[in-house]
């Protein structure tokens, strides 16, 4: 039997964080993904300049061999309305990454024993830790297998949770839709559904577009998403073949009561509901609670019951819960769909509201 002090289940940027987090420190860590690395992710691929601070990742060194798409302004709208609004910064105030090439690098250097295409089937909790598929024996399960994470699941979490909803497609322009692409790769576009209760947005990252959109009421999010490219098509002249969309849902942070530490287990990333409630961004939080726990994981001398680890619980909640946790979406199930899209589309229109609230504080957390 292989034995480890630290199983990671999922090898996404929590996951690998937090390997990348343990290494040199002396202990034994290994990664189990039910994929075979680089894989596709279903994600917009947007992250915060943090993303990049926090893993030390020379921008320059990465953009070497894989896309790393400068942002330095959005263009923002309101769906079926003719509201566009375009904030221009001036300097990089975000990046866009492709998710296979990214979480690939990230792995690739965390310099922990890669367990790749094999899934979590069976885990028993056993005197000093836990047995994994009945072949590896670990001291610490670290869930960083998604919203569906199976660690979290086996360890009963499977209340009913309100998740985002969100679809995606990206694919790769040819020479004629290159030209053609009104998009610009500097400025994604982003247009909130007239209810707020969520966005779409429309980005190009090198040769590649991505197109996508996210709520958090779970009802219609097809019609919701062809109602957008729709208005993409008739709007930008958008022409292209665009292959169907992928979803998946995740939880933003404060509508999860999923328990994210305790004897013998960590939770982190989107297995942990951590994605921003504003913007629905999960990388940066995913990186943050990996490399929180860790920390936790350093400083718990390899004692890991629930006493140990109960402080990542804490500093989790110390990091998140400050965060302004309003999110139009949220207070928008209040009103009636008029009032909503009277001030919706007031608020769209006001590129004080645009600059000041919406990228400042939501998006950019400037
Ligand atoms: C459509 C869409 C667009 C998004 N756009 C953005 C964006 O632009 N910017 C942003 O910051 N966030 C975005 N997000 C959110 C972001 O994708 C997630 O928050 C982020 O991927 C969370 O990282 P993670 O490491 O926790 O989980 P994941 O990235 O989901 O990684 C989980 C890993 O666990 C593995 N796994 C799952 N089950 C098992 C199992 N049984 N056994 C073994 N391994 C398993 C999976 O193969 C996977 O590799 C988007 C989400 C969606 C759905």
């Amino acid at each position: 039997m292989l034995s480890y002090d630290i199983l990671i289940v999922g090898g996404g940027p929590s996951g690998s964080s937090c390997a990348w987090g343990l290494r040199r420190s002396g202990l034994e860590v290994a990664i189990l993904d039910k994929q075979v690395f680089p894989r596709d992710k279903v994600c917009g691929g947007w992250i915060t300049p943090r993303v990049l601070s926090l893993l030390e990742i020379d921008p320059v060194e990465y953009a070497c061999r894989r896309i790393l798409q400068p942002i330095r302004g959005f263009k923002i709208g309101c769906i079926g309305t003719s509201i566009r609004q375009e904030a221009d910064y001036g300097k990089r105030v975000s990046y866009g990454i492709v998710r296979r090439q990214f979480d690939d690098y990230l792995i690739k250097r965390c310099e922990a024993h890669l367990h790749e295409g094999v899934g979590l089937l069976d885990l028993q909790r056993v005197a000093g830790g836990w047995i994994v598929n009945g072949k590896i024996r670990t001291r610490l399960l670290v869930g960083a297998g998604g919203h569906f994470c199976p660690v979290a699941r086996h360890l009963g979490m499977r209340r009913a949770e309100n998740a985002v909803v969100a679809q995606e497609t990206e694919f790769e322009l040819d020479a004629q839709q290159w030209t053609d692409c009104p998009v610009r790769g500097a400025t994604p576009e982003l247009y909130f559904c007239a209810d707020m209760r969520g966005y779409g947005w429309c980005f190009r990252k090198g040769n590649l577009l991505n197109i996508g959109l996210g709520r958090a009421d779970p009802h219609g999010l097809p019609e919701h998403a062809h109602t957008f490219l729709r208005f993409l098509t008739a709007r930008d002249g958008l022409s292209q073949k665009i292959p169907a969309f992928r979803g998946h849902a995740y939880l933003l942070y404060g509508t999860s009561s999923r328990p994210i530490a305790g004897d013998g287990f960590l939770l982190v990333g989107d297995a942990a509901g951590l994605a921003s409630p504003q913007s629905g961004e999960g990388i940066l939080p995913a990186v943050e609670s990996g490399l929180l726990a860790a920390e936790v994981i350093l400083s718990a001398n390899g004692s890991y019951g629930g006493a140990q680890l109960e402080p990542y619980a804490r500093r989790i909640e110390e990091r998140f819960n400050g965060v302004n946790r309003e999110w139009a979406p949220r207070v928008g199930r209040y009103l009636p769909d008029n009032w909503l899209r009277f001030a919706a589309t007031r608020l769209l229109g006001s590129s004080w509201f645009i600059r000041n609230v919406v990228l400042d504080r939501w998006f950019l957390h400037l």
